[in-house]
């Protein structure tokens, strides 16, 4: 018993020797903080240009023979007119008849370009919902400080901050040395195969490898998250993957005044319990990378419990499952979302369906997730695909990247006050998925500044303030001079 007791004791000390050694060395040592740089903007009218965007309708609709395509070359001739010198001195291609890639050469031919992305399209408005908006949703409104519409955010938020930056740079005389690509998709919200699909197709076949490429898929939040006060800038380093598994079921069929002891529906029943109760596991490595920074601001106590959370998760495994948005960080999620049966009350059911959406997080597969979804089934009778689209998860992009310390440093020059900038991974999908193979560093980062009590991506009521959109375009154009002297 004495013997047993020790050996606990010296398990435990042990463990709290190695937490404490955790805790000392995890943390991001400061980077340092760069100088606030004010880029001068001279053009006029800035807001204005992407509020009258905003008014042109390039909404990828959910039915493909609803969209009005004639609005994306609209788009494009407001492009062309409103910017003149990117008109002037890009090479400007279309691909996959609505997207748009533009090559900015620069003077040295030796250095990997840049490629920056972002999409012209944009969600449909919920039905029923128009009268909730303050400001009509394609009203372009410029409002009490915001511009407002879809897009505002997601994503010609995107599209028209890179170009003001351009143009501006192109206004001052400026020549880069290395090239800058820009690539705006058409159909990102409909999963980009035809835009961002088709870009990067050609960007492969023509042999180009990018230093960077920058997309959407993270934001500016105005402090408040992780418990700290200073606003912090996501840069997300990688993004989930995802797979949609159908669950299907054969029954007998025929009428239910005498029903069988197990009919279609009661299989698949058990088999959607079987599938939600089985977890993936747990993989919090992504996360422990994605607090280093914050973890720097914290008090010790926490800064123990974020050090040693590895160690901790399996133990706090159920609490886990109670925090919606950090399961989402540690596993693969699932999610039933769609459930078919028999059409009528009284007739069995000749066939039973169910949908469940995963996202998968990296180390995982397309194949791994079904493979354990099927074991968590563990019956025969229940047949499961993947339908629709799915991706395997992107690559996990460097934190210690010049890359990745150029995008902080032009947020640490771009934002007023203090700001954190912390990698983190999405757990949605975007354009980006598409360039694994273009470069080994991808970004997801737009500078949008966003009160996260609400939520206006793809919500009622989109706007961007236009003082942050106006920091978006310096925010631009210090990528561009920083990334050049990289
Ligand atoms: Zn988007």
């Amino acid at each position: 018993m004495q013997r047993f007791l020790l050996a606990i004791g010296l398990i435990l000390g042990l463990l709290m020797i190695v937490g404490l050694c955790n805790t000392l060395n995890y943390g991001t040592p400061t980077r340092g903080s760069y100088d606030k740089v004010l880029v001068d903007l001279e053009r006029q009218d800035i807001p204005q240009r992407l509020a009258n965007a905003i008014k042109i309708r390039t909404i990828s609709e959910q039915n493909i023979a609803d969209i009005n395509y004639e609005s994306f070359l609209e788009l494009h001739r407001f492009i062309d007119v409103e910017f003149p010198l990117v008109t002037k001195n890009l090479d400007k291609k279309v691909i996959g008849a609505y997207s748009l890639l533009y090559v900015w050469k620069g003077s040295d031919p030796t250095l990997k370009p840049v490629l920056l992305l972002s999409h012209m399209d944009v969600v449909p408005v919920v039905a029923g919902t128009e009268p909730l908006w303050e400001h009509g949703p394609f009203s372009g409104d410029i409002a009490n400080g915001y511009i407002w519409g879809r897009g505002a955010l997601d994503d010609k938020l995107g599209v028209f901050a890179i170009l003001e930056a351009v143009e501006q740079l192109l206004l001052q005389g400026y020549e880069p040395k290395r090239s800058f690509y820009l690539a705006f998709g058409h159909d990102e919200e409909r999963g980009g195969v035809d835009g961002a699909g088709q870009i990067a197709k050609y960007l492969k076949a023509k042999g180009i490898q990018a230093l960077f490429v920058l997309d959407e898929g993270g934001f500016i939040t105005n402090g408040g998250i992780f418990g700290l006060d200073k606003p912090i800038a996501m840069v997300n380093v990688s993004e989930k993957g995802y797979v949609s598994l159908e669950l299907s079921v054969k029954g007998e069929g025929g009428h239910s005044s005498m029903p069988p002891a197990e009919t279609a529906a009661t299989v698949l029943s058990q088999a959607v319990v079987s599938v939600s109760e089985n977890k993936f596991p747990l993989d919090t490595s992504v996360f422990e990378t994605m607090m280093e920074p914050v973890a720097q601001e914290m008090p010790f106590y926490k800064k123990a419990v974020l050090a040693n959370i590895g160690m901790l998760a399996p133990m706090i495994s159920g609490l886990v499952e109670q925090q919606p948005q950090f399961n989402a960080l540690v596993r693969t999620t699932t999610a039933p979302t769609m459930l078919l049966g028999s059409p009528k009350e009284n007739v069995l059911p000749i066939y039973a369906k169910a949908i469940i959406n995963h996202r998968i997080l990296p180390g995982e597969t397309v194949a791994s997730t079904k493979e354990f979804v099927v074991k968590a089934i563990a019956n025969e009778q229940v047949s499961v695909a993947i339908i629709n689209q799915s991706n395997d998860p992107s690559p996990v992009s460097s934190v210690i990247s010049k890359a990745y310390q150029a995008i902080e440093k032009t947020i640490q020059e771009t934002v007023e006050q203090e700001i954190l900038v912390v990698p983190g991974i999405l757990p949605a999908a975007t354009d980006s998925k598409y360039y694994a193979e273009i470069s080994d560093d991808t970004y997801r980062f737009v500078f949008a500044e966003i009160n996260m009590s609400e939520n206006r991506f793809h919500g009622t009521n989109e706007r961007i303030g236009v003082e942050s959109y106006m920091a978006a375009v310096r925010f631009y154009v210090r990528l561009v001079e920083n990334s050049d002297q990289l």
